[in-house]
């Protein structure tokens, strides 16, 4: 039988290695639900010929390849009926609603979406809990954890997440003071999207993993370290003190290909691990003073959801106005900070409309720090 997948944000680069997998392995799946909020669909459409392709930026949607009046089909849990993994491959906040669908509708969620995590872990727990769905993580890193915990969950001590560094790495405080997004949209080690290649930069990303690992895996004993071979993802202590860790050459086929298979694992074309040739593997603290965003995610990641609702909305216009040349690169955590700061609430959401009035709201605040009074468009 093969499995029946939802592949969201098909043209991303969560979609796009997701789809190159189902290439690679035709027999062992299906693609029923395509869907992406830009880019063009069509040539994915006549390769996978999907059930239902839902192009956000055009407001097009099809069904068995006939163009139907268009509506968000993504966030009605019916859609997810017949399908067996929904891959949620959806940038920013906005994979919230159909993730949350997929949940509802006691589906597999393979995903790399971690704003749903900062925004609101808490209720995507108390959905999955009551609907008995799962979560199969695909960010490396936290698919790396899941690996090495295996069913010793009641034996884990501390999660050690590893950090890239990022584009700005070695960067002074003064020259990251003048660094430009353009410069940070050549990351070393891992190809993705422009928003997470700068919360790479600013190391807001890691921050919000230690939030989504947070909420994955049930602990607060999370750490981070500066790893910038991006050979080792993850470190799972145990409470003997044991150590164990995942390790393979950065390419997220592998956690992408393994959610997709799972339990099973099939070859994957990424070259093995040749140890000796890398030599040696490098680790280090990660600087909380050049890298604010980080400091700030984790003491946001000792609070309730509201708290990384109101950080993950700021980040998200802060990033925005950051690429778009209008803010530098420490106006990102100064805007944060201030966003939060005027949103002191700290409390976790019952349902998605809290979630989308509290991100709304703090979009705003943050938008108009940064335009001056300017209504968020
Ligand atoms: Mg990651």
């Amino acid at each position: 039988m093969k499995k029946r997948l939802a592949i969201l944000g098909a043209t991303g680069s969560i979609g796009s290695t997701a789809l190159s997998i189902v290439r690679r392995y035709r027999d062992l799946f299906e693609v029923v639900i395509l869907a992406n909020d830009s880019g063009n669909l069509d040539a994915l459409t006549a390769e996978f010929k999907p059930k239902y392709a839902l192009s956000a930026a055009k407001k097009a949607l099809y069904v068995d390849g006939l163009r139907c009046e268009y509506r968000d089909i993504l966030s009605d849990s019916d859609v997810y009926a017949d399908i067996d993994i929904v891959i949620n491959g959806i940038a920013g906040i906005a994979g919230l609603a159909p993730g949350l669908a997929a949940l509802k509708a006691g589906k597999t969620l393979a995903t790399a979406n971690k704003e749903s995590f900062v925004a609101a872990g808490a209720l995507i727990n108390s959905i999955k809990d009551s609907s008995g769905a799962q979560i199969i993580p695909l960010d490396s890193e936290h698919s790396a954890v899941w690996q090495c915990i295996g069913n010793e969950k009641h034996n884990l001590k501390t999660i050690v997440l590893t950090a890239s560094g990022g584009a700005f790495r070695d960067l002074t405080y003064h020259q990251l003071k003048n660094a430009k997004a353009a410069d940070a949209l050549m990351h070393p080690n891992w190809k993705m999207g422009k928003k997470v290649t700068i919360d790479c930069a600013t190391l807001m990303n890691k921050g919000m993993e230690i939030i989504e690992a947070k909420h994955l895996f049930g602990t607060c004993d999370i750490r981070a370290v500066q790893h910038k071979e991006s050979i080792v993802h993850a470190l799972a202590v145990m409470k003997d003190n044991s150590v164990i860790a995942a390790l393979s050459m950065p390419d997220m086929t592998l956690p992408i290909q393994l959610a997709l298979t799972y339990p099973m694992r099939q070859e994957s074309g990424v070259a093995e691990l040749d140890l000796a040739t890398l030599g040696s593997l490098n680790f280090s603290e990660i600087d909380e003073h050049r890298f604010p965003c980080f400091r700030i995610a984790k003491e946001v990641s000792r609070h309730c959801d509201s708290f990384g609702c109101v950080m993950n909305s700021a980040n998200e216009v802060a990033v925005k106005a950051y690429l778009d040349d209008k803010i530098g690169f420490y106006d990102i955590p100064r805007l944060i900070e201030d966003t939060l700061g005027a949103f002191s609430e700290d409390t976790d959401f019952e349902d998605l409309r809290q979630v989308q009035s509290m991100d709304k709201a703090a979009a705003e605040y943050t938008f108009k720090r940064i335009y001056g009074g300017l209504d968020v468009i």
